[in-house]
């Protein structure tokens, strides 16, 4: 067994602290890794505070993970020790349905559906079963921790040209956005509506730009209009009616990047006909579609989840050769908990990435 430190949750109201324990070594087909740096995504609060009801404790989050290569399993021809790689929310799938042999394992139709690389099974009943699923386990470790051990498969490659701490968030925020932009369609000269402008929102408007779209982000917050500009994008004030009734009908493709409910009606007055809003960023019942803004043009109302392993190499490469990543900032593992309350505080636009060198210092503490 492998001595692993992290951080971890040990009820839905406590804060991270310091953990021990062990991990499996590599079995076939697996590789060690010794993890670098770890975002912060909005979805390691939910988790954490139990907000998708599916939680099982001690919960160690993180899922947008770079680390170097320690060892490798018996029979791994993926990856070398000494590989920089990266990885993200999924670490298993049923690999037999039909989403499955298509690539899709984001959409593992299996009796556990996919194996999150935190809190385990993403199906609840799954958890019930306390190890008697097809993974052999209830609970996954995730990466605010030193070292993972996971399929060759599900690690991405991490392109020589893009920093580690960079290549962090691509990992769930950059597939999260990526992916919907590439299934749509999105194309150079499209004018697409990104709302929200958080650390999924940032990526979105990032992508869509290096796609060649015309890019428009929706924001709450008069501050984050300053930091469009900086980017090169048009920025909007959701409250700004006017602008919003100038905009009717003009848009190919929206992303809802807000993490929560909220009425996604004033935007679907935007689209032109035939086009998709996609929401990427709640996983939970919406606030009311009126249908017939939806019918009188023939518009559809769309979700995506994550992205499957494709796209996540796909995008790392992509940020890569257009030179674009996430703006971060970097934290000691320390910090993780007062990070926690200034993204929940959605005032935030970059993303908090964790350098687990930290985790060390802890230690010696
Ligand atoms: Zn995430
Ligand atoms: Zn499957």
């Amino acid at each position: 067994m492998i001595k692993v430190l992290g951080y971890a949750a040990k009820h839905s109201y406590s804060r991270l602290k310091r953990i021990q324990f062990e991990r499996e070594e590599a079995r076939a087909n697996e590789i060690e890794i010794e993890v670098l740096f770890c975002g912060v995504c909005h979805s390691d609060i939910h988790q954490v505070k139990n907000e998708w009801s599916n939680t099982v404790y001690p919960c160690v989050p993180g899922h947008e993970i770079v680390g170097r290569v320690t060892n490798v399993g018996p029979g791994g021809t993926r990856h070398e020790v000494g590989d920089l790689v990266g990885v993200g929310c999924m670490i298993e799938s049923c690999r037999h349905c039909d989403p499955c042999q298509s690539g899709d394992q984001n959409y593992c139709e299996g009796p556990n559906a996919w194996l999150a690389t935190y809190n385990g099974p993403m199906v609840p009943a799954a958890k019930a079963l306390n190890g008697g699923n097809m993974y052999g386990r209830d609970n996954t470790f995730g990466g605010y921790s030193d070292v993972m051990v996971v399929n060759e498969d599900f690690a991405l490659k991490i392109p020589t040209n893009l920093k580690p701490e960079v290549a962090a968030p691509i990992l769930c925020a950059g597939a999260t956005t990526y992916s919907p932009l590439k299934h749509w369609g999105v194309k150079a000269g499209d004018n697409v509506g990104v709302i929200g402008f958080g650390g999924l929102g940032d990526m979105a408007c990032k992508i869509a730009k290096a796609m060649g779209a015309q890019v428009t982000v929706f924001t709450t917050t008069s501050q984050k209009l300053e930091e469009a500009k900086r980017l090169g994008i048009s920025g909007v004030l959701e409250s700004d009616k006017d602008a919003m009734k100038e905009m009717k009908s003009s848009f190919d493709f929206m992303l809802s990047t807000i993490p929560e409910k909220h009425d996604i009606n004033p935007f679907i007055e935007l689209l032109k006909r035939d086009r998709t809003l996609c929401i990427v960023g709640a996983l939970e019942p919406m606030a009311g579609v009126d249908n017939s803004a939806v019918a009188f043009h023939r518009k559809r109302v769309a979700g995506s989840l994550i992205g499957n392993l494709a796209d996540t190499q796909e995008v790392l490469d992509f940020c890569a050769k257009h030179g674009i990543g996430p703006d971060i900032e970097i934290i000691d593992i320390q910090d993780v908990n007062d990070a926690f309350k200034k993204v929940e505080k959605g005032d935030v636009r970059f993303r908090y990435v964790i350098d687990m060198a930290s985790l060390k210092r802890d230690e010696s503490a």
